[in-house]
């Protein structure tokens, strides 16, 4: 729902303001149509459906993966696609590597830009255009989406886009999730290393997690992986990620996506231990998902080489779950086939 074309179309109606709040209640816990909003008069509900588009997205196209992943691809009023995910989790039972404190889960990966200004070279979002920023209205949306079909109750920014250089829409949409089911202990915004929007978050009251995705020890290899780097380098972006955990003492997830032949080393699983702090720092390795640029995947022995180094080094690490493959709904493939 557009909330600032609601408040103005409430206003115009006349309607006092508790109506706004009314109306968001119902789209909090699920509600597809002003119609179940029955404690509005028939007259309002009739006008706002007449008057107002009931999501700022529509859907385009819906995928379901054989692991119970949809990934949904929407459409904002002036046609730019952007793409969001739920993953859920069943009692895990027996499988190698899963998460039981996961089991029942319902998890968004919300989108904050359509396409992404950046151009991190093993994304395949960075390899679209960038079209614009998101709304709070268009991230809630998303959320909003996926809430009609069921609970919802942890979200990660880690769709299309970098959510820093979009945090005033992020941390406004931010602020309606725990109405929809999701806590700010239960939200991460993941992040390249936009240094001003790290900072931003450290000073911010809610207690969000910060992730950042690292995928190189060294300047020279983040560079060619991540040309962000030039503008804001390693040392700069652990100092502030550093300076986060002192403020808030909540622990940074650091994300690496394991590329065979270029990060997945010995020598580089120490140096990555060497430059993080364990009790500041924990990693998620991150199978990496194929797309259109020349990289190949680590193998899983190689990336549980890697993991058990890390841990040999005193810094707790783990592999992510890759879920959705089947769908192209794997991080990094976000709406890069459909738009
Ligand atoms: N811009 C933010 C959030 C979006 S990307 C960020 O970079 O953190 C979410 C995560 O998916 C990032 O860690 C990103 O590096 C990773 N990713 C991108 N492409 C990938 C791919 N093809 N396979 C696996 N992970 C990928």
């Amino acid at each position: 729902m557009d909330m600032p074309l609601l408040q103005q179309t409430l206003s115009e109606l006349g309607q006092p303001a508790y109506r706004e709040r009314q109306i968001w209640r119902w789209l909090s816990q699920g509600a597809d149509s002003f119609e179940v909003m029955t404690d509005l008069p028939r007259g309002l509900r009739e006008a706002l459906g007449e008057r107002l588009a009931f999501s700022s997205l529509t859907l385009e196209r819906e995928a379901r993966a054989r692991d119970g992943t949809v990934k949904a691809l929407l459409r904002t009023r002036d046609g730019r696609p952007v793409e969001a995910v739920l993953m859920t989790y069943r009692a895990p039972r027996g499988v190698r590597g899963a998460d039981p404190g996961a089991a029942g889960r319902r998890s968004l990966c919300l989108s904050s830009q359509s396409g992404c200004p950046l151009t991190c070279r093993f994304c395949a979002t960075g390899a679209m255009r960038f079209h614009r920023n998101l709304s709070a209205s268009e991230i809630v949306d998303q959320a909003l989406h996926f809430r009609r079909s069921g609970p919802v109750d942890h979200a990660v920014f880690m769709g299309m886009g970098e959510p820093m250089m979009n945090l005033d829409a992020v941390l406004e949409a931010c602020a309606r999730l725990p109405a929809i089911g999701i806590s700010h202990r239960r939200t991460a915004i993941s992040t390249v290393g936009w240094i001003p929007g790290i900072r931003r978050l450290t000073s911010e009251p809610m207690p969000i997690r910060l992730a950042l995705s690292l995928h190189a020890a060294d300047d020279a290899l983040r560079c060619a992986l991540m040309p962000v780097n030039e503008r804001y380098p390693l040392a700069d972006v652990l100092q502030a990620c550093r300076e986060h955990y002192e403020r808030k003492r909540r622990r940074v997830f650091v994300e690496y996506v394991m590329l065979a032949g270029v990060n997945d080393s010995h020598v580089q699983a120490r140096q990555l231990a060497a430059v993080l702090d364990p009790r500041i720092f924990k990693v998620n390795l991150i199978p990496f998902n194929p797309t259109d640029a020349p990289y190949e995947g680590s193998s899983p022995k190689a990336i549980e080489a890697f993991r058990a180094e890390l841990e040999r080094q005193g810094l707790g690490a783990t592999v992510r779950l890759t879920r959705g493959r089947d769908i192209d709904a794997a991080c990094g493939q976000l709406a890069a086939r459909g738009a």
